[in-house]
Order: structure tokens, then C-alpha cells, then sequence
């Protein structure tokens, strides 16, 4: 693993006055870029080249530079990583490049500076861990089962990593399930149904909350030694929200929890506490289990049922792409900023704050 002394070392290199903010051009890269040249970053995409075009067609969010590669791992090759290293590059993770890249790498092979503590990428890429995270923050998760014969409920299933819903089912007895994991282990999906992550079903009105840990702003929501930010919140729409209009006779691909875009949202306001509570939670927890914790933005994914309250069932430790919804800010920031604030340009902000005050090492692991 690389260590963060190793980074701190090659970081102490770096010629801060020209800091080049970069990330892989998908997923959330456009607002990454807007929010970090709007706070006068140089900005670098890394991108293949049929995508270049999509990020040359938004000028305000083009990066000052590009590094083309065949596919988005190459990023890990020796030489786009001294490239990189040699441009002052700060990479910011996003799910994209989580999932290109992948957890493994990124904390073994990738020695570019990144934003925020690496080790969280161990314990949001795999459910078990979160599970643990989850246990440790006291929040209310789904029940799980690790054998189809145990299930009594209604379940859904997942497979590993962030596979943005594509391919999950539910099933309402074991028969079912057992049959259903059956077909999706000869789709390939699964390999075998340790693979499964098998849930509860939980229903409700779900809620997907973004948060910002900051270390460098402290007037607001304290939580040990930075503010809690609460900068905005989406609603997944996947097809399954649409299967209503087909009833009686639902065609089965509308059974499908992809994703496939976002909407904007506000909470009614006596949930707030319970909002900023599971947020405050989820960082004192990280803290405990994998020091310094969580640095930067995180996403929680929640299911809010009249008489259960709300059911963590996920947390995404870096930008989500929700956050898209909101490249000026959403009603939320509003409250926390006097000028427009998206998730991308906060990340920027807390780059710029921890430069002028020195503090660089503490966001860059
Ligand atoms: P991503 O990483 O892109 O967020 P993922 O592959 O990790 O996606 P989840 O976000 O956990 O998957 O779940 C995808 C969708 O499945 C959710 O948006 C929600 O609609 C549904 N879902 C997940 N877990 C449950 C559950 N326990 N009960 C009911 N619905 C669920």
C-alpha cells in the first residue's frame, strides 16, 4: 500500500502556487472543473478520446489541460502518473473513478495526491465494511441475510461494488430469490451467491443526502475538529419509478433500479435533525475506525418510511453524481455560503483555505 508519508514526501515537492486540480472526465468531472476554475485553479482531465469532445463542448468547465489514455486505468501507468505529478496535480476520487480504477489500486498503485483520506475507500467498496461503519455510527441499516433459506421478508439483492443499480431485483419468498440468483449467476452478474448481497426490502420515500466535512471552516455545525456541511439532496430515478404507469401488466425491464438521472429535493425541515444527526454519526464513526475519518464530501442514501424513520442503506465517500443537480448551489448552501457553492467548487474552497493557511497535508492523503 502507499503509504501517506510516501505522498506527504512527494507532495512536499510540489510547487503549491501552481496546484492543478485534476480528475477522470466522467461522472461529476464537469462540475469538478467549473467549481475549481471559478476559484482560479488550473484544472487537468484525464479522458479517452471519444469523450474529449463532451468536455471541449462546456468551456466554462473545460479543463486548461488534457491527457488523453486508450482506458481510464491507464491512469495508473508510470507515466501519466509522473505527468500528473509533474503538473501539481491534486486528483479529486469521484464514483467513476472509483469504479474504473478501482479501491485496490487506487490505495496500492496510485501515487498522485488525492483529496481526502485514501482508507475510506476500503470501507465504502465493501458492503461488509460498511455494514461495520454503519453498526459503529448506531444508524438503522436494512437487515441482511447471508443465506437465501434464512430470508422471511421481502429482499432485494445487490452485487459488489457501485454498479448503479443495474441488474438488482427483489424477491418475495426464498423459492424466488433462489431462483432469481440462479439466472443472474448464469448472466454472469454473480459468480457465486456469497456474491449476493441479500436486504430486507425496505419501502419508503428515499433521500440521498449530501455532506461536506470540512477541517477548514468553523462557524456552523461543529462535529469534533471541523463543520459539518449539509450542501444538498437528490432523489435517484431509476425505471422501477415509472412502473406504476404500466399497471397491470408491468413489462419486466421496468423492474430495474438503474439509475439513470436525478432529481432536486428539499426535506421537510423537522427532518433536518435527523438528517444532520445520521451525517454528525457517520463522521464520529469514521473517526473511531479508520483515523483521521472522512475528509470532504460523502453521501448518504436513505429510506424514510412513516413509522421506521429513515434506513441508511449505502454511503458513498466522495462526490456523488446527485450533486450534479446543483453547479450553483442548492436551497441548502444558500444558508452556508453568500455566493453560489456547488459540491465541486466546495472541494476547490477547501483546497484554496488549506493553502493560504498551510495546511495542505491535512486534506491529502
Ligand atoms: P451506487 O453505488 O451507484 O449508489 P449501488 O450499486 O451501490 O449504487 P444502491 O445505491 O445500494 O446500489 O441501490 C440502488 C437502488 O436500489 C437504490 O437507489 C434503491 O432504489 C434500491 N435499494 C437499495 N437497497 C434497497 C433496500 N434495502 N430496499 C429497497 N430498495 C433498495
Amino acid at each position: 500500500m502507499i503509504t501517506s508519508g510516501e505522498i506527504r514526501r512527494l507532495f512536499s515537492k510540489y510547487d503549491k502556487s501552481r496546484l492543478t486540480i485534476s480528475t477522470i472526465c466522467s461522472h461529476s468531472a464537469l462540475q469538478i472543473f467549473h467549481g475549481a476554475k471559478w476559484l482560479k485553479f488550473k484544472t487537468l482531465g484525464v479522458t479517452t478520446p471519444d469523450r474529449r469532445f463532451v468536455y471541449e463542448a462546456f468551456p466554462l468547465a473545460k479543463p486548461d489541460i488534457f491527457i488523453e489514455v486508450r482506458e481510464f486505468k491507464d491512469i495508473l501507468s508510470k507515466d501519466v502518473q509522473e505527468r500528473l505529478v509533474e503538473e501539481n496535480c491534486v486528483i479529486i476520487p469521484h464514483g467513476s473513478f472509483v469504479e474504473y480504477i478501482g479501491a485496490a489500486n487506487i490505495l496500492n498503485r496510485l501515487f498522485v495526491p488525492m483529496f481526502g483520506n485514501r482508507m475510506v475507500l476500503l470501507w465504502e467498496s465493501d458492503r461488509s465494511k460498511q455494514r461495520e461503519w454503519f453498526r459503529e455510527a448506531g444508524l438503522k441499516t436494512p437487515r441482511e441475510f447471508k443465506n437465501p433459506s434464512e430470508v422471511d421478508c421481502k429482499v432485494f439483492v445487490k452485487y459488489p461494488g457501485a454498479k448503479g443499480g443495474t441488474g438488482y431485483f427483489i424477491a418475495d419468498s426464498a423459492e424466488e430469490l433462489e431462483e432469481k440468483i440462479k439466472r443472474a449467476m448464469e448472466k454472469r452478474l454473480i459468480k457465486s451467491v456469497e456474491e449476493a448481497s441479500i436486504q430486507e426490502f425496505v419501502p419508503g420515500v428515499r433521500y440521498y443526502f449530501h455532506f461536506f466535512y470540512s477541517l477548514m471552516l468553523d462557524v456552523g455545525f461543529r462535529v469534533t475538529k471541523g463543520r459539518l456541511e449539509l450542501l444538498g439532496m437528490d432523489k435517484r430515478i431509476e425505471p422501477i419509478d415509472e412502473a406504476y404507469r404500466g399497471l397491470p401488466n408491468v413489462p419486466e425491464e421496468f423492474f430495474d433500479y438503474t439509475v439513470t438521472g436525478n432529481q432536486p429535493l428539499i426535506l421537510r425541515e423537522s427532518f433536518l435533525k435527523d438528517c444532520l444527526d445520521m451525517g454528525a454519526r457517520v463522521v464520529l464513526a469514521s473517526q473511531r475506525l479508520f483515523p483521521p475519518g472522512i475528509v470532504g464530501p460523502f453521501c448518504l442514501e436513505t429510506i424514510y418510511h412513516p413509522s421506521r424513520g429513515f434506513t441508511v442503506f449505502e454511503v458513498s465517500a466522495r462526490i456523488v453524481a446527485g450533486t450534479n443537480l446543483y453547479p450553483q448551489g442548492s436551497p441548502y448552501t444558500a444558508y452556508l455560503f453568500n455566493e453560489p457553492m456547488s459540491t465541486g467548487k466546495r472541494i476547490a474552497l477547501e483546497l484554496k483555505k488549506a493553502l493560504e493557511s498551510n495546511r495542505l497535508e491535512e486534506i491529502l492523503y
